[in-house]
């Protein structure tokens, strides 16, 4: 098969390799299409323990079920998306459902081989099915910002009659307010610096704000009053990775509301309270964390794509070949994505 392998930081290079045997309790999957980002771009200069070289990157895999063993598996010439998260299966948090904390989680196209080639090896456990006329270039989609969401989502226990507010519209804060909507939540209103963002979010949400050059405050003050919540909103998420987004979104909160942190803030990051008692304690605030996400999240995300109650399309980018991703990521690594993802063709039917 054609493989691009990662032979050293910094070096890509497609090979002609043998398909790999399947051993007990993976399946065998051709691919038919994967994706390249930022994250790829970053993990090619070497910013993650690979376990070893040559790796194959591309933790996104979207393919044709071609060997599987066990009776619950699809069977062959299923088109399935495959779960990248590989939670060993035996520690409590794995038995508890929340292998996204499992000291001993690998990753499909980090430390092990992943999509950036013909036929990949998927754990039987992460491939799901998909229906077989579904867009392909959203199905690639579905492999990491939506179950991602859906992690946060659940975490916060959004629900009916709920009001949000997502500061971050990129593509996780447009996953975010379409999941949230999904479970729920009936007022959502989307913070943002950009207005070309801001424009992308505002068919998923009732209300957008260009919070530039606002404080924290007066944010907070702005978006409660666009989502009818005098007293605040019952849940926020921030997902720009950005202190004063994160200052916002605790201001924006009702008394025991909830702030989600999804953002990666860049370097040594404080939050500061001028009075820790009256901003904080006393409104008994929930402040919740997440990372990544579980199977049972990215089931969940799958049927909601799957019912039409999310639209992928607006994450979607240009579409190149195999051999075509190691000038895609050096063109990335240069411009920025622009919040897409590009579709890596290796098998997609012409
Ligand atoms: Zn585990």
């Amino acid at each position: 098969m054609r493989a691009l392998l990662m032979v050293e930081p910094g070096r890509l290079e497609m090979e002609e390799i043998p398909v790999p045997s399947v051993n007990p309790g993976w399946a065998l999957v051709r691919v038919v299409a994967s994706a390249a980002g930022l994250f790829h771009s970053q993990m090619v200069k070497g910013m993650l323990d690979t376990k070893g070289f040559p790796r194959i990157l591309g933790h996104e895999i979207v393919g044709e079920v071609v060997e599987a063993h066990s009776p619950a598996s699809p069977p062959p010439g299923t088109l399935v998306v495959g779960d990248a998260v590989v939670g060993c299966g035996v520690c409590e948090w794995c038995v508890r459902g929340d292998e996204s904390v499992c000291p001993w989680m690998r990753h499909l196209g980090i430390d092990i081989d992943g999509g950036f080639s013909e036929f990949a090896l998927v754990p039987e456990a992460n491939i799901f099915p998909l229906p077989g006329d579904i867009d392909l270039r959203e199905a690639v989609m579905l492999s990491s910002a939506l179950p991602c969401a859906v992690h946060a989502v659940r975490r916060t226990g959004v629900r009916s009659g709920d009001r949000v507010v997502v500061s971050g519209a990129g593509s996780i804060g447009f996953a975010v307010c379409q999941v949230a909507r999904a479970f729920g939540a009936t007022t959502i209103v989307a913070a943002d610096v950009k207005d070309n963002q801001l424009a992308a979010v505002s068919k998923f949400v009732d209300a957008t704000l260009n919070v530039a050059g606002m404080d924290p405050a007066e944010a907070g003050k702005a978006l409660s009053a666009l989502a009818g919540a005098s007293h605040g909103v019952d849940v926020a998420f921030e997902t720009a990775g950005h202190i004063k987004s994160v200052e916002t979104t605790i201001k924006v909160l009702r008394p025991s509301g909830t702030t989600m942190l999804m953002g990666i803030c860049d370097g040594p990051t404080s939050l500061t309270f001028q009075n820790y008692l009256g901003e904080l304690v006393r409104r008994q605030l929930h402040l919740v964390t997440t990372f990544g996400f579980t199977r049972q999240d990215f089931l969940i995300g799958n049927r909601l794509y799957v019912a039409g109650r999310i639209d992928l399309t607006p994450l979607i980018g240009p579409t190149v070949g195999l051999d075509e991703i190691p000038q895609t990521l050096d063109y990335i690594r240069e411009h920025g994505t622009g919040g897409k993802r590009y579709v890596v063709n290796v098998g997609m039917p012409a």
